[in-house]
């Protein structure tokens, strides 16, 4: 305590103010922090959606309703949002300080009357919601389209948000993300089902693709996961996580040099 008064007296002779700062010059090499959007499904009621989102250790920069549609900003866009969590895509890791995040209000994955797991479908209104935000995110950001991704993508082995139901072929048909050329994809089918690659093969391309995977050269639990999650965003139809000459296809076309 002493010496408050004379560090004050110190800070009121040196002019007690903030440096001066020239922003007259602006640095060319520059972009925005947010490098990648991270889409998802809350997996909860909207109640229960938004407490966790607002009121717990989790968060998202944009919440997405369902009934009515209705876009909620929880974070705002230059600050981080806690949504991703240990999180890895093309090497680079801890997603939050490079992304912004969308929850989708959707039930995900509940089991059915036979005991299966089953996706709650999201409305079209919902959806048409969720590409207009997505397109204005990244304008704002210059977002690539390769980097428009599932929590799924990032957290393969924890997460399989948005799930099945949700139209990633809108998005391509939107030029939000790459997407396989389906006549390449056709073109390229007949080789693999000739003749199947292996594992080993498979891990590498899902590992150009972008999945952190372990190169184990078998198709264990990891892989059988990841691919099913491929599959649950190229190819919903079937996400079984077996490996398939359709599933190769689609690999070999995103993945080619
Ligand atoms: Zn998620």
């Amino acid at each position: 305590m002493r010496f408050a008064l004379p560090c004050l007296l110190l800070l009121i002779a040196a002019g007690c103010a903030r440096p001066a700062i020239d922003t007259s010059h602006r640095a060319k090499s520059q972009d925005s922090r947010a490098q990648f959007l991270i889409l998802h499904f809350t997996g909860e009621p909207w109640e229960r959606s938004m407490h966790i989102l607002t009121e717990e250790n989790v968060s998202a920069h944009y919440l997405v309703r369902d009934n009515p549609v209705k876009v909620y900003r929880l974070v705002d866009e230059d600050r981080r949002a806690w949504h991703a969590g240990v999180s890895s895509w093309k090497g680079q890791t801890q997603l939050n300080a490079a992304s912004i995040g969308i929850e989708i209000q959707n039930l995900g994955d509940v089991a059915g009357p036979d005991g299966k797991v089953v996706y709650h479908p999201y409305p079209k209104e919902q959806i048409d919601t969720v590409v207009e935000l997505v397109r204005q995110i990244v304008a704002r950001h210059g977002i690539r389209p390769d980097r428009v991704l599932a929590h799924s993508d990032i957290a393969p082995m924890r997460k399989v948000d948005p799930g099945p139901t949700f139209p990633w072929k809108r998005l391509a048909d939107e030029g939000l993300i790459t997407w396989p050329d389906p006549a390449k994809v056709a073109a390229r089918k007949p080789a693999f089902e000739a003749s199947l690659p292996d594992a080993a093969w498979f891990q590498a391309r899902l590992a150009t693709h972008g999945f952190d995977i372990a190169r184990t050269g078998a198709f264990d639990a990891a892989t059988t996961r990841i691919l099913g999650n491929f599959q649950m965003k190229y190819r919903p139809e079937v996400y079984d996580g077996r490996p398939d000459a359709e599933t190769a296809a689609i690999l070999d076309v995103l993945t080619a040099p």
